[in-house]
């Protein structure tokens, strides 16, 4: 294959290998073949042992969407009739979870704080005390916005002390960021093959305990198409997505996983963290500053502000006719663009990319 490789910076779709872009070129199948079946249920078991989920006790329900489609079947299937859901919102992705549920009329309280700092876990704690019907929290483990890293393991521990289930967005951590979910109090999490498995977009996944999809049997079905529960039953009783799967991305996203694996969770991590700090060291070297204090930062994406005179159609348009993508901040309250360490890239790739960066501030 000789295909002109993209270094993307922007936080997913990913800059993925040519062998994973090359496992997209199959042989015309119907989705509804046993073949596909067993492929997807192989996928769904490899992609629990990711964050060491015992399949005995959890179980990942497949989805034909961007990552969003998840938290849209979150929101709308795991909160029963009279309860309600609590989110935890410091950031873009825990606000997109509030609209949801919002356009839903899930019963919730929208918990917010300052999108540049850790949510206050004290305010949790006495909001789920003063709340007995709080049902389940919400989180975004990385607020891929900012890049802060939030301490789910700290707000589900607060869940599970009140009786609630602990629902992670983890898109933007999962493959990336080791972790298990026992250990981080987790009962529902998800995330997206375009990200951390670095696969193509159109798959998303959520990985979820089964005793929680099993008593949200009970919930009212506030979206169709993406009900979890639906989901999960349609495939359990058939082998089959309910919907057409997006055939190609599921074999790319196999594809993706055995490399995942080849490469290791330990390395994977040591790559990206080396990505970051080749990122931290190029913009220093520049003297530009960094939006959000490192000690909360994921160690995946930084937000940069934008230094002097910085015109960023200009700087983007000069990068990415040179192959290297940045992309947009998320911040209201101050100008930002991003940086991120994902996808099938290294530090060499970093230092490239700032060649080209410091040529065009100068230009
Ligand atoms: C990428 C991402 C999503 C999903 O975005 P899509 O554009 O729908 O794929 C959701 N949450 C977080 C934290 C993300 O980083």
């Amino acid at each position: 294959m000789n295909i002109k490789r993209n270094i993307l910076l922007n936080p997913g779709p990913a800059t993925t290998t040519d062998t994973v872009k090359a496992a997209q070129l199959v042989p015309d199948i119907c989705p509804r073949e046993q073949e596909f079946g067993r492929l997807m249920r192989d996928l769904g078991t490899d992609l629990l042992r990711v964050v060491r989920a015992d399949p005995v006790d959890w179980a990942t329900v497949l989805f034909c969407g961007s990552g969003t489609i998840c938290m849209d079947a979150c929101v709308s299937s795991l909160v029963p009739a009279d309860k309600k859901l609590l989110i935890v919102n410091n950031g873009a992705y825990s606000a997109r979870a509030a609209a949801m549920a919002r356009a839903y009329s899930v019963p919730h309280i929208d918990l917010s704080f300052p999108i540049d700092g850790l949510p206050d876990l004290a305010e949790v704690e006495r909001t789920l005390k003063e709340n007995p019907d709080i049902a389940a929290v919400y989180t975004t483990h990385q607020e891929t916005g900012t890049g802060i890293l939030n301490p789910v393991r700290e707000i589900g521990a607060l869940a599970h002390a009140h009786g609630a289930v602990m629902i992670a967005d983890t898109i933007s951590t999962y493959a990336m960021i080791p972790f298990a979910v026992d250990e981080m109090n987790i009962d529902v999490c998800m995330s997206s093959a375009q990200k951390g498995i670095q696969g193509m977009t159109g798959l998303s996944f959520v990985i979820a305990r089964k005793s929680v999809l099993t008593a949200a049997k009970a919930y009212p079905v506030r979206s169709y198409y993406t009900n979890l529960v639906m989901q999960y039953e349609g495939f359990e009783e058939t082998g089959e997505m309910r919907f057409t799967p997006p055939v190609q991305t599921v074999y790319a996203a196999r594809r993706a996983l055995m490399e995942y694996f080849a490469e290791g969770a330990a390395k994977k991590w040591a790559r990206h963290t080396r990505t970051i700090n080749a990122i931290h060291e190029g913009l220093a070297q520049l003297g530009l500053k960094e939006a959000i204090p490192r000690e909360i930062q994921s160690g995946l994406v930084v937000a940069v502000e934008y230094p002097a005179d910085f015109d960023f159609p200009r700087v983007h348009d000069y990068c990415y006719e040179r192959g290297y993508t940045i992309y947009p901040g998320k911040m209201q309250t101050s100008s930002t663009f991003r940086l991120c360490a994902l996808g099938a890239i290294d530090e060499a790739d970093i230092k490239g990319f700032f060649r080209v960066f410091e040529e065009a501030l100068r230009a």
